[in-house]
Formats: C-alpha cells, sequence, structure tokens
C-alpha cells in the first residue's frame, strides 16, 4: 500500500525493511483523564493502517506507548490526592475500555514511561558521553541541539523564518512547548518540591525523565534503531518528533523510522477541541446522548486523514443512518447466499475499489463511497458470485474495524433508562396541565442533551449536541 510521508512530503510504499513484519510505533495517550474523539481520530486511523496491512497479508507489529509520568499526569494525581501509579492505571484502563468499544486492537507491546526508567537514564548517559547533552546548572539534563545537524528536517523548519542561532542557546523545561521556541530540551528534569515522591536517582542527581525521551528508549528496547513507521497527531511533529529523532539518532545511530504517518486534528463545530471551551467530547458524554462507538467511529473515518475532519451532531446522525443502510444492504447480500462458497483465490469483487482506496493513502472515505457503490452492483449478483461479493465486503469492513448492527431496530436513537424516565415523567406533568413543572423538566433534559418534542398525543426525544458546549 502507498502512504504520504511527512518526512520526505512523498507517497511511499510500505514494504517492512526486514523483509517480514512491518514494525511500527504509535504515541500514545497520557492518562490524566478520559481520552477524547480527537485523539482517537488518530488511534483509529492508527488501527485502520494496521488491519489494512494485516487485511492485504502482510504481518505487523505495533508498540504504542502510555504516558504515564510528565507535568500533567504528575499535577493531577496529586489533584486527585492519589498516588501516580493508581491514578495513571485508572485512566489507562478507562482508555483500553474506550478502545476495545471503538474495535481497535490492542498493540502487541504497550509500555509505559514509569517502568522504563533505567532505559531511559541510559540513553542520557550515551548522549551525555558522545557530547550530545549536557548538565544544566539546575541539575537537569538538556540536549544540545546544535550537535544534531539533522535537526528540523521532520518539521522543515529550514522553510520557516527562524533564526536558528538565536534560538540554540536557549532551554525548555516544560514537556510542551511550541515551533518558535527552538531551544535545547530538558533530557532529565532535577526533582521539584511540588513533583511530590516521583522523583528516581540518577548519577547527575534525583529527577525524571522528560516526557520526550520515553519514546526513544521505548523504541530503542522493543524496536531498535531502525523500524518502518512511526505516527501521531500532527501537534506532535514539533517538538515531539524532531526532538526523539535527535536523542534516538545521537544515541544509537540507525535510521530510525523509514516513514512517519500524521493525522491532521479532528475540529468541533469547525474549531479547535479544548476543555475550556466545553466542546471536548468523549466516547462516555456520547454513549449518554445515545450515540454508539461505532457511530463514532464512521465519522471519524469519514475525512482523509490528511485533512481537518469536523465533528457535528449531523455527521453522527448521518453515520446511524449510513451503517443502518449498510447492514441492511449486507443482510441481504447475505440471505442470497446458501451453503459454503467456494472459490479460490481471494478477490474484492464489486468491492475492489472500496480495497484500493484504503491501498491508495489510506482514503477511509473513498474506501466507505466505495462499500456503497459495491453494495448496489452486488445486489444483481447470485450464487457464486455474491458469496465472493459478501466475502470481499467482510474484508474491507474488517480492514475499517467496522461492525454492522445486527438487527433492523438498529440505527434508531438509544435513549437511556434515566432520560426516558424524565421525559415520561415531564409528559405526565403535561397532561396534568403543570406547565410550570413540565417546562422545567424539558429545560432538565435540555442540560442533559436531549430535546423534547411535543406532538398531539405523543411526545419524541432527539440528542443535542449542542447543548454539550
Ligand atoms: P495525548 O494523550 O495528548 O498525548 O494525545 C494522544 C494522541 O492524540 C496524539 O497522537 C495526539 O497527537 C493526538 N491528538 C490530540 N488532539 C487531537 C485532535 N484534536 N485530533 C486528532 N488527534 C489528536
Ligand atoms: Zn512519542
Amino acid at each position: 500500500m502507498r502512504l504520504f510521508d511527512t518526512l520526505t512530503r512523498t507517497e511511499r510504499n510500505l514494504r517492512p525493511i526486514d523483509g517480514a513484519t512491518f514494525r511500527f510505533y504509535c504515541c500514545g495517550p497520557t492518562v490524566y483523564g478520559p481520552a477524547h474523539i480527537g485523539n482517537f481520530r488518530t488511534f483509529v486511523l492508527q488501527d485502520v493502517l494496521r488491519r489494512t496491512l494485516e487485511t492485504g497479508g502482510i504481518r505487523t507489529f505495533h508498540v504504542r506507548n502510555i504516558t504515564d509520568l510528565d507535568d500533567k499526569t504528575i499535577r493531577d494525581s496529586q489533584k486527585a490526592g492519589q498516588s501516580l501509579a493508581e491514578f495513571t492505571a485508572a485512566w489507562s484502563a478507562q482508555f483500553h475500555a474506550d478502545c476495545d468499544r471503538l474495535c481497535c486492537l490492542p498493540p502487541h507491546i504497550e509500555p509505559g514511561a514509569v517502568a522504563h526508567i533505567p532505559q531511559q537514564i541510559a540513553m542520557i548517559e550515551a548522549l551525555l558521553a558522545k557530547g550530545h547533552a549536557y548538565v544544566g546548572g539546575d541539575g537537569s539534563v538538556y540536549f544540545k541541539i546544535a550537535s544534531f545537524p539533522g535537526y528540523g528536517r521532520l518539521s522543515h523548519l529550514d522553510e520557516r523564518e527562524l533564526d536558528l542561532g538565536k534560538t540554540q542557546n536557549t532551554r525548555a523545561n516544560a514537556d510542551e512547548y511550541e515551533k518558535d521556541n527552538i531551544s535545547d530540551f530538558a533530557l532529565w528534569k532535577a526533582r521539584r518540591p511540588e513533583d511530590g515522591e516521583n522523583f528516581w536517582s540518577a548519577p547527575w542527581g534525583d529527577g525524571r525523565p522528560g516526557w520526550h525521551l520515553e519514546c526513544s528508549a521505548m523504541i530503542q528496547e522493543y524496536l531498535g534503531d531502525s523500524f518502518d513507521l512511526h505516527s501521531g497527531g500532527v501537534d506532535l511533529v514539533f517538538p515531539h518528533h524532531e526532538n526523539e529523532i535527535a536523542q534516538s539518532q545521537c544515541a544509537c545511530g540507525g535510521n530510525f523510522a523509514a516513514n512517519w504517518f500524521h493525522i491532521t486534528h479532528l475540529l468541533v463545530d469547525g474549531g479547535k477541541m479544548s476543555k475550556s471551551l466545553g466542546n471536548l467530547h468523549t466516547l462516555g458524554d456520547l454513549a449518554a446522548r445515545g450515540f454508539s462507538p461505532m457511530e463514532v467511529r464512521y465519522v471519524l473515518l469519514g475525512g482523509h486523514y490528511r485533512k481537518p475532519l469536523n465533528f457535528t451532531l449531523d455527521s453522527l446522525s448521518g453515520a446511524r443512518e449510513a451503517l443502518s443502510k449498510l447492514a441492511k444492504a449486507a443482510r441481504q447480500l447475505a440471505a442470497k447466499i446458501d451453503g459454503e462458497p467456494c472459490f479460490g483465490t481471494v478477490e474484492f469483487g464489486p468491492f475492489q475499489a472500496a480495497w484500493d482506496s484504503l491501498q491508495n493513502d489510506l482514503n477511509t472515505p473513498g474506501a466507505l463511497g466505495g462499500i456503497f457503490t459495491g453494495l448496489r452492483e452486488a445486489s444483481a449478483l447470485s450464487g457464486d458470485a455474491a458469496a465472493m461479493a459478501l466475502a470481499g465486503l467482510n474484508r474491507v469492513l474488517r480492514a475499517l474495524g467496522l461492525t454492522l448492527p445486527e438487527d433492523s431496530s438498529a440505527g434508531e436513537v438509544v435513549v437511556p433508562a434515566d432520560i426516558q424516565a424524565l421525559a415520561e415523567q415531564r409528559w405526565q406533568l403535561r397532561l396534568a396541565k403543570n406547565w410550570a413543572k413540565s417546562d422545567e423538566l424539558r429545560a432538565a433534559l435540555a442540560a442533559q442533551g436531549w430535546l423534547v418534542k411535543d406532538a398531539k398525543d405523543a411526545y419524541s426525544l432527539t440528542p443535542s449536541l449542542g447543548s454539550l458546549t
């Protein structure tokens, strides 16, 4: 298959460099709260990449870390009055449950930063020994970016009007910083009182590794110095991935990643998703409004990964309708087949175009469109041709990680029991002409994301994303 590579800005064929297994790394979640559906755009697309490779007959080896040690996990574990381990274990479990609901395959290895401190210390020792790092006056260790001429290639910093000479002598100690702030970055952060119990001993003093280092150390441990592909959301290109390349190539040599796969951000109602804007959606919020994880997955597949995708209530409702249409057509196709189909070669039949879309730069919206065109074509088939079409459809669905609703009732709004009870109570108040109380309950329902519409003898409930924000 072909995929766009961020470093060379070209589409390239993906072939395992060892000729056997496609070995790839994805930056995982920072476990200090629930992952939002923007995070899941990235994780779902990475899952589709893996599934597409596997459906095409390529074995994969997938490593994704858990960031359980950084400024944010420490800060919020303390706010919660829990140990870092207890706090991050709970959010990791929530992340895994969400991944399961979204049908994302678990990675083959999922290492955490806290469990890999010795590997991170060893990498700093190698960088210090080779003159790529220095101990600052504060006891922190910094990577000297002037010592690595390749710095900035991935994010094409040479195309930006930045004076590298001026910025190279500055330092950043925070885990996250912006592109205009190119500076030596922390490999090791000296112990501070606010870190509490979260510090380790190293030859240059107590402290903890900087955030960028964990991925380099895990990659060296589980994938070695050269592997097939590295991935994350676009926000990770700079500085995180740029810093990973610098650390890994200076400490270990090798080519690091042969391909870079970055997923463009998910927007909500046309804007950035953020906690402070209150438009940060999780699977839990959406389930409370009656939307299934598969509907969310369908929405996330509806945009090409190199373009921003706008998340709206309409797109979720559209996904519900599309999934139920798809399920109905697939059932009709399956009903035509009796007995075991007999055909030798594995082909896609009318779903060839859908499969080709995936092979062509992971074009998921193209694949969804191809499924509907294929279903129209397949409706005229019978016998072995219909059986082959169904097998082709199932292979494309497997690559997309889509499971279809099973019965014809699927596709209807699922109203949670507590909302249903509240709506019923309001209806009874309305019948009793208790307008004030009934309006109060209407407002309560709206606050929980449900709009009530009254007809003469009945009412209906529709989910409303607007009231979430
Ligand atoms: P984090 O938990 O913040 O470390 O992020 C986990 C993954 O989600 C990273 O690969 C991020 O680049 C990615 N990510 C964060 N926000 C978004 C978004 N709005 N759309 C798509 N991916 C995102
Ligand atoms: Zn990383």
